[in-house]
């Protein structure tokens, strides 16, 4: 059993550490409070490889795995989670759905420009009334001719607004239930497909989180996105995927806390002393960083089985997820204790890791539901 990072492995860490520490640490407050989505970092992103790092060459991606994917995700998010979720659906979620289902000619004019970072991508599931229950999709697709018709509303898209393609489910026979959903591959300018409300959040807010509006938008039926009826089943392989990046994601915001709250509690002197001599402090800090190093542990161990090629990694995946996302919340929330009064002030990083943090246990499916998917595998429920 070997735990290093290859040497390829530890220059990507510390080439996306640097441009996450040159080029975005100085702006994270400024785009936090303006709701700024960070438009002006995605060419380098794409530049470095980060908006395909899990597609083959052939298709514009940097032909890498999980695990450097997952060094990435952290890395970004360490610094700032907003970019950490951009990166995050814009690859796992979007391009990863049109690459392990798409067929040939939709991975080269669809895959390729996202992998190498020409366009966005975004990926709607849920809606209004279909959250957890996604297959609760209400969203139509109606055949006509040679075109699907869309109809509906898709809620809580990220990249909504500024997505040039979007991976979006729809019912096609609504007799069949969540086997009667589809996918299909939505581009921008499309006629009768335009986002919509932009949400106002609590954290993340230089991500996009938008709705997405169907008005009989009449989609090419080359455009249905793996077979009809497996748009539903397929995402919920998709998730398999998209969770190690939310755990990567946690992860990445948890470590930043810690960082955060050690470097503080060093500088900040009570009662003559620096805190970081008083034991109540010491033992938080030891629990945040043990807390780190165990999610850190299942992060990379959902990487390394997605990469090895085994069929499924639901229950892993799952497990880093919910893992990760409760302890940097607990982690965030150390780390403002630690601050004292400016944990609560904007001057210092706490209270935004504090606020970001806390979409990791919703996002991607909440801590319930991976309960639910970790259980089932557990009691053998699944087909
Ligand atoms: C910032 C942000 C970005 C997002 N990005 C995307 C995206 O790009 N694409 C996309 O499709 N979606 C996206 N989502 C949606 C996200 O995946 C959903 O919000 C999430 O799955 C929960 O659905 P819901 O909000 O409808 O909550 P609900 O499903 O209404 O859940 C409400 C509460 O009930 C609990 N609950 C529900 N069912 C059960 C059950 N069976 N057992 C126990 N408890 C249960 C939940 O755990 C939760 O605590 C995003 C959300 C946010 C906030």
């Amino acid at each position: 059993m070997d735990f290093a990072f290859t040497e390829e492995q530890q220059h990507l860490r510390r080439s996306v550490r640097e441009f996450a520490e040159g080029e975005i640490a100085p702006h994270v407050m400024e785009w936090d409070e303006a709701s700024h989505f960070p438009m002006e970092i995605m060419p380098k992103l794409g530049e470095m490889g980060l908006l395909g790092v899990i597609f083959p060459e052939e298709y514009g991606g940097a032909d890498l795995g999980y695990i450097e994917y997952a060094i990435a995700i952290e890395e970004l998010s360490r610094v700032d989670g907003s970019v950490g979720l951009i990166v995050a659906a814009h690859n796992s979620l979007c391009s990863n759905h049109i690459f392990k289902f798409g067929n040939e000619a939709q991975k080269k004019k669809y895959l390729a420009p996202l992998a190498q970072g020409k366009q966005i991508g975004a990926w709607s599931l849920t809606e209004p009334e279909a959250g957890s229950d996604a297959g609760g999709t209400r969203t139509t697709a109606k055949r006509d001719g040679k075109n699907w018709v869309l109809n509906g509303a898709k809620t809580f898209t990220t990249n909504g607004h500024y997505a040039d393609v979007c991976v979006a489910m729809a019912v096609t026979d609504k007799s069949k239930n969540s086997h009667g959903i589809s996918a299909f591959i939505l581009e921008k300018g499309m006629p009768g497909f335009k986002p919509g409300k932009k949400e106002n959040k609590l954290g993340m807010r230089a991500s996009d989180t938008s709705e997405v509006i169907f008005s009989d938008c009449r989609v090419p039926e080359e455009n249905m996105l793996g077979a009809e009826g497996e748009g539903f089943i397929g995402s919920l392989k998709i998730l398999d995927g998209g969770r190690i990046s939310i755990a990567a994601l946690a992860l990445g915001m948890a470590q930043g806390a810690l960082e955060a709250a050690t470097k503080y509690a060093k500088q900040r002197k009570q009662f003559g002393q620096p805190i970081s001599e008083f034991q109540a402090i010491q033992f938080k800090l030891a629990d945040m960083a043990t807390q780190v190093e165990a999610a850190r542990l299942l992060v990379y161990q959902a990487a390394w089985l997605a990469d090895s090629g085994n069929a499924r990694f639901t229950r892993e995946s799952s497990m880093a997820k919910l893992f990760a996302s409760e302890v940097a919340v607990r982690v965030a929330n150390e780390c403002v204790q630690i601050h004292g009064g400016y944990g609560f002030i904007k001057d210092y990083p706490a209270e935004k890791y504090y606020r970001d943090v806390k979409l990791c246990t919703i996002g991607e499916g909440t801590s319930e539901i991976q309960r639910l998917v970790i259980a089932r595998q557990l009691l053998g429920k699944t087909k």
